[in-house]
């Protein structure tokens, strides 16, 4: 049994966080929550609060990163300064990939999650593609790719869900994949599915979730493949959506309707099934999507970063959608600036304030995104729960004078003091524990790129 005592938690449903809250943990679950102020009363008297590790700030539950290409971290800082458009980023990110092996990729996804602890994130979904070996040929282990990122978690400290993503051609009217491309491929959503199904993760940190990488990659007939296999296995399915003008042009032209229809017509939207992006979504798209209940992972400073435009967050959840939150290409890993930005982006469009709450904002980074990665046992500071605590300073320069429930209005990744993952401690006075962040994001980064 560990007791913690935290200045102010975020308690469920709460709109603003609470004083003084007493938390319990074992075996890696809240066992008890109790605020001590204005009636609560903690499990037995004052010999608890004695042996209680007090936690100064704001404590959050786990901040749950919805999508992530953890080879993209690479690119940080080598593409923001030049012209072009997600087109001519994409070619930039494909020479990363091109060079990636199991054991690159592994150092560099474990120092990625790693800055990700760092971050308050305590759960990350892998939105991944990159499969077999740089000619398209399978490893020995056809899953050692997705076996690498499985590991890195587990050395960073945090869940996982890898989205294992089907990819199979280049464009919506079925051109082959070529060059880097030809990693990403499995020839037919079958073989996709044979393939995803020997992966064992072996280990209660990661969970194997599947993804269709887009109307551009999947052909219609094999949609349904991918979706019953993610229904079949009751896990989570992802799926790029709408995220540029120029996917919605050609799958009107090839398929007489939008992404989102085609998707809906095919089998794959459901409250199991999150859309990422889905920027570019037309009304009786949003209605699609939120009558069906389908999610959608937001990923704002990526959506910026590459001039893909803002998607009408306002107006999903409206239409029924739970939002999450993703850092997807990492040109930052900070979801209280993604939070902020889902509300500061949609004033920026209407000319207006005030259309999400800061609990709205709370939600989206923990339970939401947590749900979205199909661990709906996570995200809250709730009874039964993962034991996943996140406290944020209130008094750094940042954050000094700003009240609890501005947080997510002031705080940045660099504020997170503390961060306890299924009961362990990751993250202590702002340091990773087990990983020296900076020098292996550097040796990754470096030995995949040109420097
Ligand atoms: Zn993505």
């Amino acid at each position: 049994m560990t007791r913690w005592l935290a200045e102010y938690a975020w308690l469920p449903d709460h709109a603003e966080p609470t004083p003084e809250v007493l938390i319990e943990v074992e075996d890696g679950r809240i066992t008890a929550v109790a605020p001590l102020v204005g009636g609560g009363t903690p499990t037995a008297g004052v010999e608890v609060l004695r042996d209680a590790t007090r936690l100064p700030g704001l404590t959050l539950p786990g901040l749950a990163n919805a999508h992530s290409h953890a080879f993209h971290r690479a690119l940080r800082g080598r593409t923001q300064g030049g012209r072009g458009d997600f087109w001519s980023w994409r070619d930039v990110m494909y020479d990363v990939a091109a060079r990636l092996d199991p054991d690159s990729y592994l150092a560099l996804a474990r120092a990625a999650y790693a800055e990700m602890a760092l971050a308050g994130i305590t759960c990350v979904g892998e939105f991944h593609y990159l499969h077999h070996g740089p000619d398209g040929t399978p490893y020995a282990d056809p899953n050692a790719m997705g076996a690498a990122l499985i590991e890195a978690a587990a050395h960073a400290g945090i869940r996982l869900t890898l989205l294992d993503t089907c990819y199979l051609t280049a464009t919506v009217d079925g051109a082959p994949l070529v060059g880097a491309q030809r990693r990403f491929g499995d020839g037919d959503a079958l073989r996709w599915a044979e393939r995803v199904s020997a992966i064992a993760p072996g280990n209660d940190h990661a969970r194997v979730g599947a993804a269709i990488h887009s109307v551009r990659a999947v052909p219609a007939e094999q949609l349904a493949t991918v979706a019953g296999w993610a229904d079949r296995n009751g896990v989570p399915l992802h799926v790029h959506l709408s995220e540029q003008p120029a996917e919605n042009d050609a799958c009107r032209a090839v398929h007489g309707c939008t992404p989102t229809r085609l998707l809906a017509d095919h089998g794959v939207l459901g409250p199991h099934t999150t859309a990422v992006h889905a920027t570019h979504p037309t009304s009786a798209d949003l209605a699609l999507l939120g009558e069906s209940r389908t999610g959608i992972c937001l990923c704002p400073t990526t959506e910026r970063d590459l001039a893909d435009g803002i998607g009408p967050a306002r107006r999903m959840a409206e239409a029924g959608s739970p939002l999450s939150l993703g850092s997807d290409s990492h040109a930052v890993i900070d979801l209280f600036e993604d939070a902020r930005a889902v509300e500061l982006d949609e004033r920026l469009r209407t000319r207006r304030r005030g259309h999400f709450t800061p609990a709205d904002l709370c939600a989206a980074a923990t339970v939401a995104g947590h749900a979205a990665l199909g661990w709906g046992d996570a995200g809250r500071l709730a009874v039964g729960d993962r034991a996943d605590l996140v406290t944020v300073r209130l008094d750094s320069a940042r954050t000094a004078g700003v009240p609890p429930v501005g947080a997510f209005h002031a705080a940045t990744a660099a504020d997170v003091r503390h961060v306890v993952v299924d009961g362990r401690t990751v993250v202590a006075d702002g340091r990773h524990l087990t990983v020296d962040v900076p020098t292996e994001l550097r040796d990754a980064i470096e030995a995949v790129t040109n420097r």
